[in-house]
């Protein structure tokens, strides 16, 4: 595998992570539901912890590690478990685990230069900040930040401004 995840996926770090093989064991019954949409076979999987906390969490990623699907987001496993869930779904990605070798004071470190970098990137206009509900895009300059919300509404208020 080309790439190793980023240290943190959706607020965990990488212990552990693996390519998926082709002999893919969840029947269209035991598919899993996100949302009403089923996820199907994945490219990758995490074994993640949440920092300061024991726990072990599995995620479904696609190739560019994007989080498809959080398997026991709520019910945290022992590192084993999560293994023995990927085997589950994956025959033989036993075989495939690769150890990150990030820690728990890195990951600390990388959360919290991405909440200052979250800070920074604040919207001018209404404080949002990226992430925040229905803010999809802060873009900013090198003075001023605004999000995709106020660009819509600055946009509507211009066209009602010209046709009335
Ligand atoms: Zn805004």
């Amino acid at each position: 595998m080309k790439k190793p995840p980023l240290i943190i996926l959706e607020s965990h770090y990488v212990v552990e992570y693996a390519k998926t093989n082709k002999r893919y064991r969840l029947s269209k019954k035991r598919k899993l539901n996100v949302n009403g949409k089923y996820v199907g076979k994945v490219a990758r999987m995490a074994i993640c912890k949440k920092v300061g906390k024991e726990d072990f969490f599995l995620l479904h990623c696609n190739k560019k590690w994007e989080v498809v699907y959080a398997f026991d987001y709520f019910d945290a496993l022992s590192l084993i478990d999560a293994k023995l869930l990927a085997e589950s779904h994956y025959t033989g990605v036993d075989k495939n685990w690769i150890k990150t070798n990030y820690t728990e004071k890195q990951a600390k470190k990388y959360l919290r230069k991405q909440k200052e970098e979250v800070e920074k990137t604040k919207c001018g206009f209404c404080g949002s900040k990226q992430f925040d509900d229905g803010i999809m895009q802060v873009i900013c300059s090198d003075t001023a930040c605004i999000c995709n919300k106020c660009i819509i509404d600055f946009n509507q208020m211009l066209k009602d401004e010209t046709y009335t």
